[in-house]
């Protein structure tokens, strides 16, 4: 039997257990100015560790809080959140480690560092996830805006026996407990997370999208009807599943589609691709990937560059950015319509 996530509301959370405590946020990026900003919002003293050269610095005083270096703003707080990049964070976490009081907290918003061994914190600080499933201004507008972005919690190292509740208290900080805070593990969170993104939303999707793209051109139709066909139309599909799910992708679409799409996407995706699917879930599971992304990002990363180039050279981003330049031109004099009928 499948066994159900507990989910987490603002009810259950205790603003009592961040009180007259200050939280360090390292980074002030996607997810950095959110949380500091969500919190100080909230009530909760925050500074926000930046770096002396650091080019948002000014931002944060703009926003209003108080911005200091990793290392005084960690020796100030009592929950340190790493909001650097993952790649950054051993890196960043060597130099703040000695601040780390016993009792205290280092807070992550993805455990990749954590599960991977890659930051070993010592067993006296309490170790917690609150991750929303969801880009930093999207945090921030949704808490503007009185409602929040779902999301996860998770306890990783729990030496004060206030782990949880200190971790609640933070998700609702940043608003997620107004929508939903799913509990999780770090191994969970960072396995799904990984499998994720490269099965299907990152990796799979565009894998899909360039495939159809090249077959259809390769058999001679226009490179303008295939990016519509294979790309363009992807948004309005996604959308109509995020919306009310499978079914009611099904029902907005022609039986012929409905009909032609339940009989031939096993055969496009079929047992090849699941096999293919479980292989990746090994490699995350079993930490290949992990070592092989830390190494890449050791040698200064040589094949991430490739790929990168190779992904931008790719026949679709040309065809792709002159269309979108119509539908930004037709969106541009419909709203000059609305303009002049009014
Ligand atoms: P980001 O890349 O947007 O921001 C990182 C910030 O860290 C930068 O703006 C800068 O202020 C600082 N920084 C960059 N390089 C640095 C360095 N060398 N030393 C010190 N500081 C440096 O990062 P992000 O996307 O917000 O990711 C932060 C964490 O949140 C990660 O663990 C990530 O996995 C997680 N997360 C991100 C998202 C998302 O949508 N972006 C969603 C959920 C979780
Ligand atoms: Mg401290
Ligand atoms: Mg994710
Ligand atoms: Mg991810
Ligand atoms: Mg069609």
């Amino acid at each position: 039997m499948t066994e159900h996530a507990t989910i987490y509301y603002d009810d259950d959370a205790d603003s009592t257990a961040l009180e007259g405590k200050t939280v360090a946020v390292m980074g002030y990026g996607s997810q950095g100015h959110a949380h500091a900003q969500n919190l100080a919002d909230s009530g909760v003293d925050v500074v926000v560790g930046l770096r002396e050269n650091s080019s948002s610095r000014d931002a944060v005083r703009e926003d209003g809080l108080d911005v200091a270096t990793p290392v005084e703003a960690a020796a100030r707080a009592d929950v340190v959140s790493m909001l650097v990049p993952d790649t950054v964070q051993p890196a960043v976490y060597d130099d703040i480690a000695d601040e780390l009081d016993a009792g205290d907290t280092l807070q992550f918003a993805h455990g990749f560092n954590i599960h991977f061994g890659q930051i070993e914190p010592a067993d006296d600080v309490d170790v917690t996830m609150v991750a929303p499933k969801g880009p930093g201004h999207i945090v921030r507008r949704d808490y503007e805006r009185g409602e929040g972005t779902p999301g996860l919690l998770a306890v990783y190292q729990d030496a004060t026996g206030e782990a949880a509740d200190e971790a609640l208290a933070y998700a609702q900080g940043i608003g997620c407990t107004r929508a939903g805070v799913v509990e999780t593990s770090f191994r969970e969170e960072t396995e799904t997370d990984l499998f994720g993104e490269q099965a299907v939303l990152c990796g799979g999707v565009t894998s899909l999208i360039k495939q159809a793209y090249e077959t259809l051109v390769d058999a001679g139709y226009s490179p303008e009807m295939a990016y519509f066909e294979c790309l363009n139309e992807m948004k309005l599909i996604v959308d109509l599943m995020y919306e009310g799910g499978l079914g009611d992708m099904w029902d907005s679409v022609s039986d012929t589609a409905e009909f032609g799409g339940l009989t031939k996407g096993d055969v496009v995706v079929d047992e090849h691709a699941r096999e293919n699917m479980e292989e990746v879930l090994d490699d995350v599971q079993s930490g290949a990937f992990a070592r092989e992304w830390i190494a890449e990002n050791q040698a200064n990363r040589p094949a991430y560059r490739q790929l990168r180039q190779a992904e931008k050279d790719h026949e679709i981003e040309e065809v792709g950015e002159r269309l979108r330049d119509l539908f930004a031109w037709a969106e541009e004099s419909e709203s000059n319509e609305e303009r002049n009928e009014t």
